[in-house]
């Protein structure tokens, strides 16, 4: 279905990027990775998914907090590529504490990453994908885009952004072929949420099973995480012919977090 095309994920050196990435690729995209890593990972990540789907795939490790560096990998891209088709803006990080007590670096620095680098890397592809007249363009939110939680005023600020940022792009791109829309995930476990889980393990003395259940069991009714593989073939259908005429939009993926 997107053979010929060129995706570029951001943060996909990891959990729910990466799966994007593979889920792309394995319809026929080629893709190129965003994220840290050493060049070891980086390089047999590249080689996996290009052998297993026989797509071309390389990597640019662009820090999303500068605007520079990822000026620099959209044209990066197009230079090796030829046409930036899909983006995929994923990278983000996590800080957690009370707002009285939040380190202003962390909040400049989750701002940076999960807001600012969506307009960033949108102002540097468009330009790209409207000399086509096609393109799709897919933010991951979070369900933090569409309700609060504690001791989470970055992040959460953050994706209510990147949930606005979604709609005003896909406005202006309106009676293009180019479409934006936000995923809202609820927990999936990857590296972001393990260090959560860690964490609360060990403030309260717990295993990691039940640090996980009593995770899920504060916000997720399902009782189960979300998955990679579950948000890739949501990105694969946004980028499809049937989702044309879905624009603006935020789906969550929460085991019906945000129903509550
Ligand atoms: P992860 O930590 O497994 O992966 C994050 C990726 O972003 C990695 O590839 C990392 O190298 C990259 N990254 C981090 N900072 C970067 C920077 N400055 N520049 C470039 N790359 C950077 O996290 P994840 O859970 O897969 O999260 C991916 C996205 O999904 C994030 O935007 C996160 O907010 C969102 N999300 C995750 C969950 C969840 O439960 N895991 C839920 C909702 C939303």
């Amino acid at each position: 279905m997107l053979k010929g095309r060129l995706a570029v994920v951001t943060g996909s050196t990891s959990g729910i990027g990466l799966g994007i990435a593979r889920g792309l690729a394995r319809q026929g995209a080629d893709i190129l990775l965003n994220g840290f890593g050493d060049a070891e990972l980086t390089r047999s990540l590249c080689t996996q998914i290009s052998e297993e789907f026989h797509v071309r795939v390389l990597h640019h490790g662009a820090d999303m907090s500068s605007a520079e560096q990822i000026r620099n990998m959209i044209t990066y891209a197009v230079n090796e590529f030829g046409r930036l088709d899909i983006l995929v803006n994923n990278a983000g990080i996590q800080h957690t504490a009370t707002v009285d007590q939040f380190p202003e670096e962390r909040w400049d620095a989750v701002i940076a990453v999960n807001l600012s680098s969506n307009f960033h890397t949108i102002k540097a592809a468009l330009p790209h994908m409207k000399a086509r007249s096609w393109g799709r363009i897919i933010n991951v939110a979070s369900v933090h885009g569409l309700v609060g939680s504690m001791n989470k005023s970055a992040y959460v600020a953050a994706k209510h952004g990147v949930v606005g940022l979604t709609k005003v792009v896909a406005l202006e791109t309106a009676q293009t072929g180019i479409s934006c829309n936000a995923i809202c995930p609820g927990w999936v476990l990857t590296p972001l949420v393990q260090r959560q889980i860690d964490d609360l393990a060990a403030r309260e003395n717990i295993t990691n099973e039940q640090a996980q259940a009593r995770l899920l069991g504060e916000k997720q009714p399902s009782g189960d995480f979300a998955t990679p593989e579950q948000i890739a073939e949501l990105a694969v259908f946004l980028c499809s012919d049937s989702a044309a005429q879905i624009r603006g939009a935020a789906f969550a993926i929460d085991g019906g977090w945000t129903a509550q």
